[in-house]
């Protein structure tokens, strides 16, 4: 007997047959005799239709009240399919996240986990009952509802998994596993039987949205064994048809041989920022990030322009899109104390990314990348490094065919 928690993300609750389809999937487990819990995401599109309806409302909207209305999507789903599982035979209750609770800080549209109490859960786990409980959303200190980022129900299921110290943790998509690429966007994609958490963690942060990262870092903390599988095969997770997110120590103790590269991600959801004219001294970096920083704005990639004068500079860097107006506006207030020239901004971009751990002990895989790329005119206008990942920032049309010729280069593609 395992003790397992099973996520079902949008597309797979996204009609009331996928519902039931979860709910048979959840009933083969407890029938093999596993003590089960449930997370479930919004049913497709309803979240993003929650969204748009509060941007229409207010572009730049009080971050609280976002969070009550897009946290709304997972309370349907919970609902219809503690019914669904009633029906079919299986004692099942839903359980808000107050209820839980489960606790997050007060960073409202990006809350993280602090803490779940699953004293109460555990025991009605032990007497047999299915908990369903909501992906994406927690409660914070002030007792107001929040949520963890879009994605976040994979987070909501790996941290549930870590409290319950559950045996595994089932990640059931819209595909089988974890690939090379997005399949979606690479028909040659492979899946990969397993990955590193590491390697997981560079390719969701770095756009795959297969997991989201705070989920993988979660996992990678607490050794939460994660599987990612599809919701719409015959197997359940217990017959490990998926791909394994697991220790490096792992694979190299199986023997086996890893690529240099192993995956390749990208991101549309960037926007670039160019600072202009800023005065080329001390501390105006630190000027620039701190407010940005201090209004829960993320930076990712930073370009500091040569100085041409010797006095001013241009400072270039990215920000998820949808933080765009909210970091211009906050630039824009400090103008005063910053004495730019102006803010030039541009979503018309994406950011390619290629991984492997195997880049620790191999050279020559960045300029394989820079080749790849000019060998199909493709101009790269930021670059950032990791140990393990090379990323640029191209223009957003040639994505597509970025990530298909370096899936091709680094011979990724499937036979
Ligand atoms: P869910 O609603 O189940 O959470 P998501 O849409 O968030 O599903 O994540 C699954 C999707 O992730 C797939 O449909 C696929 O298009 C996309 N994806 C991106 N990169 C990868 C990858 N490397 N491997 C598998 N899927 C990927
Ligand atoms: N429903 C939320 C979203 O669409 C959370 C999730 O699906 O993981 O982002
Ligand atoms: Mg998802």
């Amino acid at each position: 007997m395992a003790r397992i928690v099973l996520k079902f993300g949008g597309t797979s609750v996204g009609d009331i047959d996928r519902i039931r389809n979860v709910a048979r999937k959840i009933k083969a487990e407890v029938d093999r005799g596993n003590e089960v819990a449930v997370v479930t995401s919004a049913m497709s599109g309803a979240t993003n239709q929650l969204v748009k309806w509060v941007n229409e409302i207010a572009p730049l909207h009080d971050a609280r009240e976002y969070d009550v209305v897009v946290a709304t999507g997972e309370q349907v789903t919970i609902g219809l399919l503690a019914m669904a599982l009633q029906q079919q035979g299986v004692k099942a209750r839903s359980w808000m996240s107050w209820q839980i609770p489960i606790r997050t800080d007060a960073a409202h549209t990006k809350a993280r986990i602090v803490d779940i109490e699953t004293a109460d859960m555990a025991r009605a786990m032990k007497a047999g009952e299915v908990p369903i409980v909501p992906g994406f959303q927690g409660l914070s200190p002030e007792g107001h509802v929040t949520t963890l980022g879009r994605g976040g129900s994979d987070t909501s299921a790996v941290a549930l998994a870590a409290a319950l110290k559950a045996d595994r943790c089932d990640i059931y998509t819209d595909v089988d596993g974890v690939y090379t690429t997005d399949p979606r966007i690479v028909e040659k994609a492979r899946k990969i039987d397993q990955v590193t958490y590491e390697e997981m963690l560079e390719m969701a942060s770095q756009g795959s949205k297969v997991l989201q990262t705070r989920s993988v870092e979660l996992a990678m903390n607490h050794h939460v064994r994660v599987q990612v599988l599809s919701s719409f095969d015959a197997a359940v997770g217990s017959d490990l048809p998926g791909t394994m997110v697991v220790d490096e120590e792992e694979i190299m103790a199986q023997g086996l041989e890893k690529s240099v590269v192993s995956g390749i991600a990208f991101s549309k959801d960037e926007a670039k920022i160019t600072v202009t004219r800023v005065a080329d001294r001390p501390g105006v970096a630190a000027a620039i990030f701190g407010p940005l920083a201090d209004t829960n704005i993320n930076v990712d990639m930073i370009v500091q322009n040569v100085s041409l004068d010797g006095s001013s500079t241009d400072i270039t860097f990215t920000v998820q899109r949808a933080d765009l107006a909210r970091a211009v506006e906050r630039l824009e207030r400090a103008k005063v104390d910053l004495k730019f020239a102006e803010i030039k901004a541009d979503i018309n971009v994406a950011k390619v990314s290629v991984i492997g751990v195997g880049m620790r002990s191999h050279t020559g895989v960045a300029l394989k990348m820079f080749e790849t790329l000019a060998a199909k005119g493709i101009n790269i206008q930021v670059i950032s490094t990791s140990e393990i990942k090379i990323s640029v920032l191209v223009a957003a049309e040639y994505t597509e065919l970025a990530v298909r010729a370096l899936h091709t280069a680094y011979e990724l593609d499937a036979a």
